[in-house]
C-alpha cells in the first residue's frame, strides 16, 4: 500500500533501524515504548484486520508468532513476555497495517486503558 508508515519501511522507501528480517516480517523497535523493551513485529504483507486473513496470511501469521518465540535473546523473552495486536478504534490502532507488540524486560500489570 502506498501511503502506509509500515509498507515503506518494509520496503525500505523509510528507514527503521530493524532488528530482525526474514521473508515473512521485519522486527524494529517501537518508537514509543510502552515496556522496557517494545518491539514491532510487521507482516511484509499489507493488510489491517485479522478478519481479512486469508488461508495464506493465517499461515503467515502462524510462522511469524513462531518466529518471534524464537528470538529469545534479541527480543529479551526469557522472563516471560506479552504480545499485544490492537484491531479498530476502542482498541487504538492508529497503524493501519497489522503488526505485533512485543512487550518484554519489567514485570508487567493488567491495564487496559
Ligand atoms: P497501534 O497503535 O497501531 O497498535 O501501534 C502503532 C505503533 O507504532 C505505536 O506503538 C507507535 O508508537 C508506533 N509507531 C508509530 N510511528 C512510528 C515510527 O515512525 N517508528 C516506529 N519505530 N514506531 C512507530
Ligand atoms: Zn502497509
Amino acid at each position: 500500500m502506498s501511503d502506509c508508515l509500515f509498507c515503506k519501511f518494509v520496503s525500505g522507501e523509510l528507514k527503521t533501524n530493524i532488528l530482525f528480517e526474514n521473508d515473512d516480517l521485519i522486527i524494529f523497535r517501537d518508537i514509543a515504548p510502552k515496556a522496557k523493551n517494545h518491539f514491532l513485529a510487521v507482516p511484509k504483507k499489507h493488510f489491517k484486520y485479522l478478519a481479512e486473513m486469508t488461508e495464506e496470511d493465517a499461515a503467515l501469521l502462524g510462522r511469524i508468532f513462531k518466529t518471534i518465540s524464537s528470538l529469545k535473546d534479541l527480543l529479551g523473552l526469557k522472563n516471560g513476555y506479552r504480545l499485544v495486536i490492537n484491531q479498530g478504534d476502542d482498541a487504538g490502532q492508529t497503524v493501519p497495517h497489522l503488526h505485533i507488540h512485543v512487550l518484554s524486560g519489567q514485570k508487567m500489570g493488567w491495564d487496559p486503558a
